[in-house]
């Protein structure tokens, strides 16, 4: 149990009570990696060049200095800011400590985790909005066709599936979150494949939730006014962070493709639901080889088993604590799979792409207040802002 007494927090156990030390730095709030290490149980960490090695045997995180970007249990994951090194000490955004690292650690303890019978489906785009093209289709058609195979799945899971649309139509962003909110013991998974005009060659999966409060998107790498979402957060936030994480794991875990990670925007569905939520891109339908996978219906078969898996590690987890399967997990129950080779962080990727979809669904919140200095809740206590 964590608890809040003045300025400072702790864990108190039975064993050992480990106490935060909030470094104020350009009046952001940052806490030491030996702080977290210590908190989370995990031994010293190892440093490797520009890699920050932590693993307890129950979790593994590796860090990289001077960047957002870490592997959290074999997948790489976006920070809102670099961990980096001050007065000799390797800190982390306290925004990123709460909102990312804590509830994929400690799963089990993510607050009003609320039961899973639904699962609303969101094909993107439809109608005159085709989304993304590629030389054999169109994302809308694609986005529909993996809802129809995901939804007999999830059926036979006993599940009960909402989608928005049904057919070649147009909903538009606000009706679907408003189908979202309309439903109860649910969550949200909104369905697209990726399409970006900056880098032909950019393949793999990614996958969206809600940018924390006080943080900016993935894709913006400056620090301005307008990169840093001033929507409070919902209820919901760190059930989406770890949604986000048991579908990205799974299909990882199944499907070979390149981790472009685990990442944070404001698109419309995710702002305006108020359920669990996520966005998955399973692919990019502008570069060659992908877009041919896409186009085949066993290659969309293979991303709706890999993502009803991810979503039924979820429901378990919500329902009985099950902590969720990782990617090393999947991929030892492959029949004669090994392992493949242990990714790490010493060949980053390469900067997050602007996809296309950015460009149309994402808008900065409505009513731009005056810049606040955020203050985002200590860790473990209730995620809800003010
Ligand atoms: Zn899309």
């Amino acid at each position: 149990m964590l608890c809040a007494i003045g300025g400072s927090f702790f864990v108190s156990q039975l064993t050992a009570a480990v106490e935060w030390h909030v470094i104020k730095i350009n009046g952001r709030d940052f806490l030491s990696v030996d702080n977290i290490a210590k908190f989370y149980g995990f031994p010293n960490p190892t440093i490797n060049g520009k890699n920050v090695d932590l693993n307890n045997g129950k979790n593994e995180m590796q860090f990289h200095l001077d960047s957002r970007e870490i592997l959290l249990n074999g997948v790489r994951n976006w920070l809102s800011f670099p961990v980096f090194v001050h007065d000799g000490k390797i800190v982390v955004s306290r925004i990123d400590l709460a909102k990312t690292l804590e509830p994929q650690l400690r799963p089990n303890m993510i607050p009003k985790l609320d039961r899973v019978r639904t699962v609303v489906l969101d094909p993107g785009h439809g109608g005159f909005d085709k989304g993304a093209i590629s030389g054999y289709g169109y994302e809308k058609d694609y986005a529909l066709d993996l809802a129809r195979l995901l939804r007999p799945l999830l059926q036979a899971k006993g599940f009960r599936v909402v989608m928005t649309r049904e057919s070649d139509v147009f909903v538009p962003l606000e009706l679907r979150a408003r189908i979202a909110n309309a439903t109860s013991d649910s969550i949200f998974v909104s369905l697209h494949f990726n399409a970006t005009d900056r880098d032909p060659l950019a393949t793999g999966f990614e996958i969206y939730s809600l940018t924390p409060r006080g943080a900016p998107s993935t894709y913006e790498d400056g620090l301005t006014l307008a990169s840093v979402n001033i929507q409070n957060g919902t209820e919901a936030d760190a059930a989406s962070v770890e949604l986000s994480s048991c579908i990205y794991h799974s299909l990882l875990g199944h499907i070979g493709e390149f981790d472009r990670g685990i990442k944070r925007a404001r698109f419309a569905v995710l702002r305006l639901t108020k359920i669990p939520a996520v966005l998955v891109e399973s692919g990019f339908l502008t570069e060659r080889g992908e877009s041919r996978l896409i186009a085949n219906p066993g290659w969309r078969q293979k991303l709706a088993d890999a993502i009803c898996t991810g979503i039924d590690n979820f429901r378990a987890l919500a329902d009985s604590k099950k902590p969720p399967l990782v990617v090393a997990d999947y991929r030892r129950q492959k029949p004669g799979g090994a392992a493949p080779e242990k990714e790490s962080l010493v060949n980053p990727a390469a900067p997050p792409t602007l996809s296309l979809d950015m460009l149309h669904s994402e808008r900065p919140s409505e009513n731009p207040a005056p810049f606040q200095t955020p203050t985002p809740s200590p860790i473990g206590s209730a995620p809800v802002e003010p």
